[in-house]
C-alpha cells in the first residue's frame, strides 16, 4: 500500500476557454493535513471540484488510493470514502440537524449511524443541542460544523475541506481547526483543505501548497511556508 493518499499529476482544468488550473501537481500523504492556500480566484475550489469529479480535469491524472479517478463520476467517488465540506457549507436549510447528519451517512447506508452521530456529538457539543432546529437557523459556526459533521457521517478516508473559516469569528475558527487537529490526531484522518485563511491553514496543516492563477508557485512544511518571507508579504500581513 502506498503511503500516498492523493495525487494530481499535471492536472489541467477549464471553464469553457478559460484555464483555471495550469497543471497542477501535489499530493496528500495517508494520515496527513495537507492546504492548499491562495487568494480569491487562484483556483482552489476548482482544485476541490476536480478531485471530486464536478468539473473534469482535461488533462492529467487523478490518483486516489492507487486507483485513477480522473474520469470516474462522482458518485462513484464519494463512494471510495472522500467527504467533502464544501465552501459555502451548502447544508440542507430547510432539514433538521438530525435530518442533515443523516443525509451523510446515507452514503454508506447508515451502517454505522448511532456510534457515528455519538461522534459527531461529542466533537461538536452544539449540534445535539440543536439536534432537532433547523439547519437554516443555526450561526455561520454552527453550519460550518454541521456541514463537517455531515461529511464526517460518511466515514471518510480522505476529508476535503473547502474555506472552513469563511465569514466566522476568529474564535470560532480556533474551535473548528482545533477539531480537525484532534480528528487527525487520534483518528489518523487524512485532511485536504483549502483555505483564504494562510495563518490558520498553515499552522495546522503538516504541509501547504501556495497557488497563483491556477498553478502551485511553493510548496512546504506548514510553519516552515509560515515564515517565508514571501508568504509573509503576500498572505499573512496585516491578516
Ligand atoms: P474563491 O476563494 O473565490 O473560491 P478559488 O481560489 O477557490 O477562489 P476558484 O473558485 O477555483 O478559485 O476559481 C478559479 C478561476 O476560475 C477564477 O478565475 C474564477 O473566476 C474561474 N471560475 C470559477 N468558477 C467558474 C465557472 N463556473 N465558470 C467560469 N469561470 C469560473
Amino acid at each position: 500500500m502506498s503511503d500516498i493518499l492523493l495525487s494530481l499529476k499535471g492536472v489541467k482544468t477549464y471553464y469553457g476557454k478559460i484555464v483555471a488550473l495550469r497543471g497542477i501537481d501535489l499530493d496528500v500523504h495517508r494520515g496527513e493535513i495537507v492546504t492548499v492556500i491562495g487568494a480569491n480566484g487562484a483556483g482552489k475550489s476548482t482544485t476541490m471540484m476536480t478531485i471530486c469529479g464536478v468539473t473534469r480535469a482535461r488533462e492529467g491524472q487523478i490518483i486516489y488510493d492507487g486507483e485513477n479517478i480522473t474520469t470516474l463520476p462522482t458518485h462513484q467517488i464519494v463512494k471510495k470514502a472522500i467527504a467533502q465540506s464544501p465552501e459555502g457549507r451548502r447544508i440542507f436549510g430547510r432539514m433538521t440537524v438530525l435530518e442533515n447528519l443523516q443525509m451523510g451517512a446515507a452514503v454508506i447506508d447508515y451502517a454505522h449511524f448511532e456510534e457515528d452521530l455519538r461522534m459527531v456529538y461529542d466533537l461538536f457539543p452544539i449540534l445535539e443541542k440543536r439536534q432537532s432546529q433547523r439547519g437554516g437557523t443555526l450561526s455561520g459556526g454552527e453550519q460550518q460544523m454541521l456541514a463537517i459533521g455531515r461529511a464526517l457521517m460518511a466515514r471518510p478516508k480522505l476529508l476535503m475541506l473547502d474555506e472552513p473559516s469563511l465569514g466566522l469569528a476568529p474564535l470560532v475558527v480556533k474551535q473548528i481547526f482545533e477539531v480537525v487537529k484532534e480528528l487527525n490526531e487520534k483518528q489518523g484522518l487524512t485532511v485536504f483543505l483549502v483555505e483564504q485563511n494562510a495563518y490558520h491553514a498553515l499552522r495546522l496543516a503538516h504541509r501547504g501548497y501556495v497557488m497563483i492563477n491556477g498553478q502551485i508557485t511553493m510548496s512546504g512544511g506548514g510553519k516552515e511556508l509560515l515564515s517565508n518571507p514571501e508568504v509573509q508579504a503576500a498572505y499573512l500581513e496585516g491578516g
